[in-house]
């Protein structure tokens, strides 16, 4: 094989695993980013359910209030009746004090239904509140996990970096700008293999002549439909394990 194209196909294959790491690392803050979203969706929603539970507990403390000065008034109510000599006026007093009682009814049955209220409140607070620390735990070992990850990966990707240096040394200015040309017009792939007369990047057929011209491996040759820069390999070079030849 030409020296030069085989050197393309070593930076070819550095490129498309820069490439994939490269994406990775995009890829990993993403989901953590949505896992901090909808932990922060959820605080959002617990402080939310918080206000209602203080309001609830605002109204409950101001019926408790009202309720104790009904109650007052029946027991000043009950010690005048007892000073009461006059029939009508005692009449009316028992009128009163009836009244009274009947208002203490409705606020014991709003007070009831309040503290229901609170109480299944508290409850939704105490379980969303739990499962915020679940999820808050297990974001912060994602966090360190996703850290530590992209640290191994920034290493390696300086590791093949500096690999592609030197391959990329050995390569003529003007061929390794048009690698990196075809490279950025062609979704990063510049270089392709043709097995049995068909380009593998583009899946398209080499006019007959073009292909037999390309086993001769005489010159640097370009696929007719993709124009990226195309190889052969001989079955023995390939070792026989390449499963579209052995079918
Ligand atoms: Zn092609």
């Amino acid at each position: 094989m030409l020296p030069e194209l085989s050197k393309l196909i070593s930076l070819q294959e550095l490129d498309l695993e820069i490439k994939g790491l490269v994406q990775c690392q995009h890829e990993l803050p993403q989901t953590m980013r949505e896992l901090e979203a909808q932990l922060a969706e959820m605080q959002a929603r617990a402080a939310e359910k918080l206000q209602e539970l203080e309001e609830t507990k605002k109204q409950h403390r101001q019926l408790q209030q009202e309720m104790d000065m009904l109650d007052e008034g029946i027991t000043r109510s009950r010690q005048r009746l007892m000073e009461i000599k006059d029939n009508i006026e005692y009449k009316a007093m028992l009128k009163e004090i009836a009244f009274k009682e009947d208002r203490k009814d409705q606020k014991e049955t709003e007070i009831l239904e309040i503290s229901e209220q609170e109480d299944a409140l508290t409850a939704e607070l105490a379980s969303l509140q739990e499962e915020i620390n679940v999820r808050q735990a297990n974001l912060e070992k994602l966090q360190a996990e996703v850290a530590a990850e992209l640290a191994e990966q920034e290493a390696k990707i300086n590791e093949l970096q500096s690999q592609r240096q030197q391959i990329q040394k050995n390569i003529p200015a003007p061929l390794l700008k048009r690698y990196d040309f075809i490279r950025e017009k062609r979704q990063g792939i510049a270089v392709a293999e043709v097995r049995q007369g068909v380009c593998q990047a583009c899946h398209m057929n080499l006019p007959p002549q073009k292909f037999i011209e390309l086993q001769m491996d005489q010159e640097l040759m370009t696929c007719p439909h993709c124009q990226r820069i195309i190889y052969f390999v001989p079955l023995e070079e390939n070792g026989g394990a390449n499963p579209a030849e052995a079918a």
